[in-house]
């Protein structure tokens, strides 16, 4: 067995934890753990490949829908093998190329592809003891958990022995499926119906609550599942009770309803569990939170001196663009010193997060819910899109952009957007939020161009009733 490594800094996971290094710590010597592919989930199997899939999904239903603008077109054929190439032809050499500049060009770095757990502290070296499957012990005197999630599978169809998918797999299937069913009813089991129903496969939705999308305002969650059942079979208030493989291959799954569903393709998409479970932080005196996650202070310091944690492992919110701030905070933290009086925080305030289905879906800030239960006096307007005349051309009949202020002050607690372009129009609402620039300042302290779509929030910040 070869001797210990000793280094200044050990990171676990090289999705954003990837990003820490820059040329600041030159002179720090670390060790990098990675025990799937290179470059984590966001660029992998994540945000950047299940946008790919998206807007090819967005184009064909498009071409579909030419007979509403009094166009002819035939339906698009999908070359789903030539899609996955397309994407993964992009997508896979960053993730070799990130790796390989990491063990190639960057001399104080060791990149260990294994999994790896704590051992406790080396009293010798006064150090953390981190351990490979293969036995392989780092030392380290600070550490990062940048460990993320991975996705949650039901006993039910874990113990079942069926074939399922995950966001790990289903977007490397060698044929697109003529049938799929997807359990789960968040973001990830909605973006994978639109891109699947998009391109042709029949797609069914099974949830166990009464709509999809349900941790989001609530009108926004039940609009949007009235309108999708149009696009899928959303099956609701229902649960998996057996499942089976079929003589032919596909799946046969027995709801706790008792109707049944055969399928080419199940995919669950019921949730991420934090890794957190997977790396023997009890050797260390790091307990878990009841929800799984790495605790940390709003610096990123778990309760081990040394042991900071960010993103997916530890995180409130399991978003990319979370994870990113939270690393930087990290990363400026580690280079002030664990005692430093001037440590960045973790911007955990104005979160905002978009769902890239169709129509998509945005959001920020308090629901009205939320608004109404933290004792704002709250001012709601809802605007449609079909109010403006972006809309019109459009001829939408479904999207609507919802603001909530505090009427006293006149600052916006939340925007939620369903409609085209959704994603993009809230921007504008996100940074006066983060800025604390009241709603009638925004509305009418600028331009908005004539006649796109951001009107359509422009509009509703005017019908607010303020003081
Ligand atoms: C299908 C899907 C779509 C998504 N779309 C969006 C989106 O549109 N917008 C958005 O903001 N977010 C999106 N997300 C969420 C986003 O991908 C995550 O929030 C983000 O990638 C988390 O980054 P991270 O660095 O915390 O973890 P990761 O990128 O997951 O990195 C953690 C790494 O640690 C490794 N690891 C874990 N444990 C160990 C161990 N013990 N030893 C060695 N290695 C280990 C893992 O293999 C992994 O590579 C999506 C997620 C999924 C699954």
């Amino acid at each position: 067995m070869s001797a210990p490594q000793l280094v200044d800094l050990a990171i676990i996971g090289s999705g954003s934890g990837n990003s820490l290094p820059d040329d600041r710590f030159a002179q720090t010597s670390i060790a990098i753990f990675e025990e799937s592919i290179y470059g984590g989930t966001c660029l992998n199997v994540g945000c950047i490949p299940t946008k790919m899939f998206v807007y090819a999904a967005d184009v064909a239903e498009t071409i579909a829908a030419a007979g509403t603008y009094n166009l002819d077109a035939a339906p698009a054929a999908v070359r789903w093998p030539e899609l996955v190439s397309r994407v993964f032809d992009r997508i896979d050499p960053i993730s070799v190329g990130g790796k390989r500049y990491r063990e190639q060009d960057c001399d104080n770095i060791t990149v260990y592809s294994s999994h790896v757990v704590f051992d406790g502290r080396d009293a010798e070296s006064d150090r953390y003891r981190l351990v490979t499957a293969n036995g392989e012990t780092v030392l380290a005197t600070e550490v990062v958990i940048a460990a993320g999630a991975r996705p949650q599978i039901p006993d039910v169809i874990a113990e079942s022995g069926v074939r399922y998918y995950t966001n790990d797999d289903v977007m490397r299937l060698p044929e697109l499926p003529g049938t799929m069913a997807i359990l789960g009813s968040g973001y990830i089991a909605s973006e994978f119906a639109h891109v699947f129903a998009g391109l042709g496969t029949q797609v069914s939705i099974i949830a166990r609550g009464p709509s999809l999308l349900r941790k989001l305002d609530t009108e926004l969650s039940t609009r949007f599942t009235e309108v999708v059942r149009a696009q899928w079979d959303v099956r609701l208030n229902t649960d998996i009770a057996a499942a089976q493989t079929l003589p032919g291959g596909g799946v046969r799954l027995t709801c706790r309803d008792g109707s049944h569903l055969d399928v080419d393709v199940l995919l669950v998409a019921t949730g991420r569990t934090p890794n957190g479970d997977r790396l023997a932080l009890e050797t260390i005196g790091v307990d878990l939170t009841d929800d799984g996650r790495v605790p940390t202070d709003e610096h990123g310091r778990t309760a081990a001196r040394g042991v900071w944690a960010l993103g997916d492992v530890s995180s409130p919110y399991q978003l990319k663009h979370v994870a990113n701030q939270e690393q930087r905070v990290v990363q400026a933290n580690l280079l002030k010193g664990w005692d430093s009086d001037d440590l960045d925080r973790f911007a955990h305030q104005y979160v905002p997060a978009a769902v890239f289905t169709r129509p998509q879906v945005a959001t920020v800030g308090l629901t009205q819910e939320q608004a109404v239960a933290a004792g704002y006096d709250v001012t709601v307007k809802v605007q449609a899109y079909g109010d403006v005349a972006y809309g019109w051309a459009m001829e939408d009949s479904d999207g609507f952009c919802k603001v909530i202020a505090d009427r006293r002050t006149g600052l916006l607690l939340g925007v939620h957007i369903m409609g085209a372009q959704a994603s993009s129009i809230i921007q504008p609402a996100i940074q006066a939020m983060s800025f604390g620039l009241g709603a009638l300042d925004m509305a009418r302290g600028q331009y908005w161009i004539h006649p796109a779509l951001p009107e359509v929030l422009e509009n509703a910040l005017l019908g607010l009733e303020l003081d």
